[in-house]
């Protein structure tokens, strides 16, 4: 058995290479960006105005208060999408929509609620600055100049951005293709209605499913293997062939006579990279690889293959999309004493209460058996407890956040 940190180490000297990818901005929604990206144009395109109200010079109007108004000609309009054609010029006004083009010669917008019509003259009671009003050509940003880094997350702000730019096409991590093998024979689908009693609902191909997703990949094929030797092998031999960067198996990695998965894997050419780590849960995970494909073994309890998908095959999927500082923990105070007594690492389940004024509290969830689903579902993390590790009540603990 090795440790947790000698298999996350393992695990880095064989991670798949990320590939790059240029896709259409409509089918960019939560991918992440393989490079940092320039603005192909400024922003704003073109000088406009902020207001609906009058185009005028500063130089015509600064004096107008609402005592000595300023009475400015009213020589056209400039709208937004049809801009004005002509000069604004010494003693005159052009009446203009917020976002329209200002017309040369303008330099300040005077808002509508500062002015009266007079039919083709505009009188002007106030005007507060030279330059009001108007929203510069590349006032925000100038043409060439960096609006997004490289792993940005792309979501519907940054789409937003990203069209207002024109930006049609964008450089992404490729999702990593994953294919997922479910081992058992006891295993029915979840909605089997004639289900036996020496049956039970397969419930890890939903949450791998989920979890797989969740994490940004693609799940390309998702098959249920009986426990017999050749049945996996075929299966494993079949994920291979499909081209997929990942296969994650769920169950037939422990020691029992139907547990074929780390056979069946090395008989299809995988290496072992390790197999039974000092942790609980998910002692049994084992991990291979064969030209370039990973291959993980999950046990097959629910909450082991859940902890193991999230501390080995998680961050596996992150960096494959040059996603940093992926979990987020918080530091909060035990509320009564914790040992543990074993020699693997503990991911011990919690709870975190918020108190007013006060650091908050964890609590174990209680109970926390692999095959609990509830364990994992009720928890708003889990603790990292060190063979032999000991926690009074009071002492401080990080929690990973689920
Ligand atoms: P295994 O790792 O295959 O020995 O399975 C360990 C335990 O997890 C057994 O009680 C299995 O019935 C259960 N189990 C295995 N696969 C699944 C699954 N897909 N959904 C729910 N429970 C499972
Ligand atoms: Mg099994």
């Amino acid at each position: 058995m090795i440790s947790v940190q000698e298999a996350q180490r393992i695990l880095q000297e064989h991670l798949p290479d990320p590939v790059r990818e240029l896709i259409a901005l409509e089918n960019a929604l939560g991918h992440y960006l393989f490079e940092d990206i320039q603005a192909p144009e400024p922003s704003p395109r073109y000088t406009n105005s902020a207001m609906d109200g009058y185009a005028v010079r500063w130089e015509d109007c600064s004096s107008a208060s609402s005592d000595e108004p300023v009475m400015l000609r009213v020589i056209g309009e400039s709208q937004a999408g049809i801009p004005f054609d002509s000069m604004v010029s010494p003693g005159t006004a052009v009446r203009i929509s917020t976002g329209a083009m200002l017309p040369d010669g303008a330099d300040t917008v005077v808002r509508v609620e500062d002015t009266s019509d007079h039919g083709g003259e505009v009188s002007i009671s106030a005007v507060r600055r030279s330059g009001q009003d108007v929203r510069k050509r590349g006032e925000e940003f100038s043409e060439g100049h960096r609006i997004f880094r490289q792993g940005t997350c792309i979501g519907a702000r940054e789409l937003a951005l990203m069209a207002a730019v024109g930006l049609h096409t964008v450089p992404v991590y490729k999702r990593p293709e994953v294919s997922l093998l479910v081992t058992g024979s006891e295993l029915v689908c979840h909605d089997d209605t004639d289900i036996l009693d020496y049956q039970i609902r397969d419930s890890n191909t939903i949450m791998l499913a989920g979890s797989i997703q969740e994490s940004g990949a693609r799940l390309c094929a998702t098959s249920h293997v009986q426990d017999n030797l050749a049945s996996t092998v075929e299966a494993v031999q079949r994920a291979l062939a499909s081209g997929v960067k990942l296969i994650i198996c769920s169950g037939g990695v422990s020691v029992g006579r139907h547990d074929h998965v780390r056979e069946a894997s090395l008989q299809a050419g995988f290496s072992e990279l390790f197999w039974k780590i000092r942790q609980k849960p998910g002692k049994p995970l084992f991990a291979g690889v064969r030209d370039g494909v990973l291959l993980f073994g999950l046990p097959g309890n629910p909450v082991s293959a859940y902890m193991c998908f999230r501390n080995f095959v998680r961050p596996v999927l992150a960096q494959l999309q040059g996603v940093t500082g992926l979990d987020r923990t918080v530091t909060a105070k035990v509320s009564e004493p914790m040992i543990n007594r074993g020699n693997r690492t503990l991911f011990h389940r919690v709870n975190i209460e918020n108190l007013p004024d006060e650091l908050a509290v964890i609590r174990e969830v209680s109970p926390q058996g692999s095959h609990m689903l509830s364990s994992i579902v009720g928890a708003d993390g889990y603790i990292e407890l060190q063979p032999g590790e000991e926690l009074a009540s009071g002492d401080l603990k990080e929690v990973t956040l689920f």
